[in-house]
C-alpha cells in the first residue's frame, strides 16, 4: 500500500513509522525541515499540565503514550545511536487548590500522586523551588528532549526506507473516481492509495482544497531557554500554568504562553517578561542565569482539545491525525498507532469513535 503523510512533525513522523513497520511504502511531504514547527518548539513534558482537567479521550491517549515512551526511546537509541533523553524527572505542582480533584483523578487512573504538606520535604525534593508549604507530587512524570527525538526519528525513518521529502509543500489533495488519488506539490503530482493529513496547525488549510472544514487553528506558545549548571533544577515545576523543565545538560526551558495570534510565529517582549517573571517565581535562582534563546511555536488547537484521528467521511483513502494542542508530543505514539490501525483495518486497543471526524 502506498501512503503519503502530509506534514513531518511528531504526529506525521510517528504515523509514518507505524505504517512502515506494517510493510507500507510511505513518504512524508514536509513544507519545511522535518519537525521544524510545533514539534521542535514544545517542551517535551510527557504529561498534560493539569491532567485531571482533561477529557477522558485525551487521558486515554496520554496513558498509552506514557507507557510506550521508555521503549520507544530505548529502541531509538539502540537503532540510531541518537538519545532522545527520556527522563523521569517527576512533576511538582505548586498550585494545590485542586488537590481533591487531582487525588480523585489519580486514584481512578492509578497514577502516583501525593499531596505533600511539608515545606522541608518539598525543598528536599527540589532545592531550587521557591519556599512552599504544599505541593502535588507526581513522581512518574517524564520528559523527552523533543529536538533530539526528531533527529532520532528521522534517522529511524531513513533506516526503514520511508521517503522524506523536505521543503515540499502540498498544495492540494487529489481525488479520482470518488476516492483519494494522491497530492499535488509545488513541483509534482504524487499518487497514493492513502493520504494522511498531519499538518498540525495548518491542517485546515491543507484540507481546504477539498472544501473540508476542521476546527483546528494555531495557538501560539512562547518559550525561554536558560543556560544553567547541571543540577540547578532537578524536577519539572509547575505553577499558574507556567513550568520549568530541567534538561540533562543543565539547560532549563520555561514556558509557555497561550495566545490566539493567528499564524504570526513571532516572539514578543511581553511574553519574555511574563516568562521571566514565571521562571523567577518558580525557581528564584533562575534570576541569575543567562537566557540563551526565546522562541515561539504554533500548536494545533481544537475547541474540544481532543485530536481528530481517523478517516475523513466520504473520501475513501483520506485520513487526518491532528489537533493535539498542548500535548502532541505525549499523545503522538498512541495517535500514530490508532491511525495505522484504522488505515490497515486492524483491531485497536484505543476507542477510535472518540476521535472521529464527523461529516
Ligand atoms: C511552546 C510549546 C510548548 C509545548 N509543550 C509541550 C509539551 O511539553 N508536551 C507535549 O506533549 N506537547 C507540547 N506542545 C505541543 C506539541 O508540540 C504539539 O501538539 C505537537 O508538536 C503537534 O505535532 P504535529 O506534528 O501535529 O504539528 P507540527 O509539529 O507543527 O507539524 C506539522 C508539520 O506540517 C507541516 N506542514 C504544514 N502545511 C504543510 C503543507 N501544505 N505541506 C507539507 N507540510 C506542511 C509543517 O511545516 C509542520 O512541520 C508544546 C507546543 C508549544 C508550541
Amino acid at each position: 500500500m502506498e501512503c503519503i503523510v502530509v506534514g513531518g512533525g511528531i504526529i506525521g513522523m510517528l504515523s509514518a513509522r507505524e505504517l512502515a513497520r506494517a510493510g507500507c511504502r510511505v513518504r512524508i511531504l514536509e513544507r519545511g525541515p522535518l519537525g521544524g514547527e510545533s514539534s521542535w518548539a514544545g517542551g517535551g513534558i510527557l504529561s498534560p499540565l493539569y491532567p485531571w482537567r482533561l477529557p477522558e479521550p485525551v487521558t486515554a491517549l496520554a496513558a498509552w503514550g506514557q507507557h510506550q515512551y521508555p521503549e520507544l526511546a530505548r529502541d531509538l537509541v539502540s537503532d540510531t545511536g541518537i538519545d532522545p533523553e527520556w527522563e523521569r524527572s517527576g512533576l511538582l505542582v505548586l498550585d494545590t487548590d485542586e488537590a481533591d480533584a487531582a487525588m480523585e483523578w489519580a486514584t481512578r487512573q492509578r497514577v502516583a500522586l501525593e499531596l505533600i504538606e511539608d515545606s522541608v520535604r518539598i525543598a528536599a525534593l527540589e532545592p531550587a523551588c521557591r519556599p512552599v508549604e504544599r505541593a502535588l507530587w507526581l513522581p512518574d512524570v517524564a520528559q523527552i528532549r523533543n529536538p533530539r527525538l526528531i533527529r532520532a526519528l528521522r534517522a529511524d525513518l531513513e533506516r526503514r526506507g520511508v521517503m522524506l521529502h523536505e521543503r515540499t509543500a502540498v498544495t492540494s489533495i487529489l481525488q479520482r473516481d470518488g476516492r483519494i488519488d494522491g497530492v499535488r506539490t509545488e513541483r509534482d503530482t504524487l499518487c497514493a492509495d492513502i493520504v494522511i493529513v498531519a499538518a498540525g496547525a495548518w491542517s485546515g488549510r491543507v484540507l481546504n482544497s477539498l472544501a473540508i472544514h476542521v476546527d483546528i487553528g494555531p495557538v501560539r506558545g512562547q518559550m525561554l531557554l536558560y543556560r544553567a549548571e547541571p543540577g540547578l533544577l532537578l524536577r519539572i515545576l509547575l505553577a499558574a500554568g507556567h513550568y520549568a523543565i530541567p534538561r540533562r545538560d543543565g539547560r532549563i526551558l520555561v514556558g509557555s504562553t497561550v495566545e490566539n495570534a493567528g499564524f504570526e510565529k513571532v516572539t514578543t517582549a511581553d511574553a519574555r517578561a511574563e516568562l521571566r517573571h514565571a521562571a523567577e517565581s518558580l525557581a528564584p535562582r533562575l534570576a541569575g542565569c543567562e537566557i540563551e534563546h526565546h522562541w515561539s511555536g504554533l500548536r494545533p488547537g481544537s475547541a474540544s482539545e481532543i485530536p481528530y484521528i481517523g478517516a475523513v467521511p466520504e473520501i475513501p483513502g483520506l485520513f487526518i491525525n491532528t489537533g493535539h494542542f498542548r500535548n502532541g508530543l505525549l499523545l503522538a505514539p498512541a495517535s500514530a498507532r490508532l491511525m495505522a490501525d484504522l488505515v490497515l483495518g486492524r483491531a485497536s486497543e484505543l476507542d477510535a469513535a472518540q476521535y472521529a471526524l464527523h461529516g
